[in-house]
């Protein structure tokens, strides 16, 4: 295939709009702002887990709370009912003693429970202050992942403009060549290769491997609108 060296210079201009495309593709695909994301995702999981956690010991200490209260009231109300025998003085010496005995007991009885209450109830403000912290915590975690998302966001916005700007050059550029040059170009960008490289210091400008003797020497008798494909890479070879 033959091509005006002008023509051929000219595909270098492609190229560099689509190494710019290959550069916003890859920017897309490895954005620090995802990583950010997966790390928080990961973060926020484990502090739910957490808050799930301190609300477990929460309501199992609600429920010790309500154990010591029903107990308590079981007390008291035994207590007021041996009170009331006591009072109503028509028992025998030998029951009043054994009821005097029983009262010793619930109120020795009620002053442990009444100590166990009070001991659950500190426990409790203190996993009720956990608790919150770990909701705080939560949030807090939900904010930056709202924050991060919104960088993404702006970061994608970013990359499409600057696609949609590269779509439009390459429009225009691609627009100017001869189709069979065009079809060789975009054969190899859609191998996943780049179009054209420079020849530069024994260089393929494409896949920088630098090209034998031999390959230089054949490239070089070549004439000047021949249209030469790089031996490593098959991009189109330009000279300058
Ligand atoms: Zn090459």
């Amino acid at each position: 295939m033959n091509a005006e060296p002008q023509t051929q210079l000219r595909l270098l201009d492609l190229a560099a709009v689509d190494a710019e495309m290959l550069r916003l593709r890859h920017r897309r695909r490895t954005l620090p702002e995802d990583k950010e994301l997966d790390r928080l995702a990961e973060e926020l999981r484990a502090r739910k887990d957490d808050a799930v956690g301190k609300e477990i010991v929460l309501d199992d200490l609600d429920r010790d709370i309500k154990r010591h209260e029903k107990e308590l009231s079981q007390v008291r109300m035994r207590e007021e009912k041996d009170t009331e025998l006591q009072r109503g003085g028509t028992l025998p010496a030998k029951q009043l003693t054994e009821l005097q005995h029983e009262l010793d007991s619930l109120a020795r009885r009620k002053s442990i429970i009444e100590d166990e209450t009070l001991e659950v109830m500190e426990q409790r403000e203190a996993a009720e202050a956990d608790l919150q912290h770990a909701g705080a915590q939560v949030s807090h975690v939900e904010s930056q992942i709202a924050e991060v998302k919104r960088h993404r966001d702006e970061a994608l916005a970013d990359i499409e403009t600057a696609e949609r700007r590269c779509a439009t050059d390459r429009d225009a550029i691609a627009g100017s060549f001869p189709a069979e040059l065009l079809a060789l170009y975009e054969s190899r960008v859609r191998a996943g290769g780049l179009g054209a490289g420079v020849l530069n210091g024994g260089k393929c400008g494409a896949c920088r491997i630098e090209l034998d003797r031999g390959e230089l020497a054949r490239i070089n008798a070549a004439p000047a609108d021949r249209v030469l494909q790089c031996p490593e890479c098959d991009a189109i070879l330009v000279r300058k």
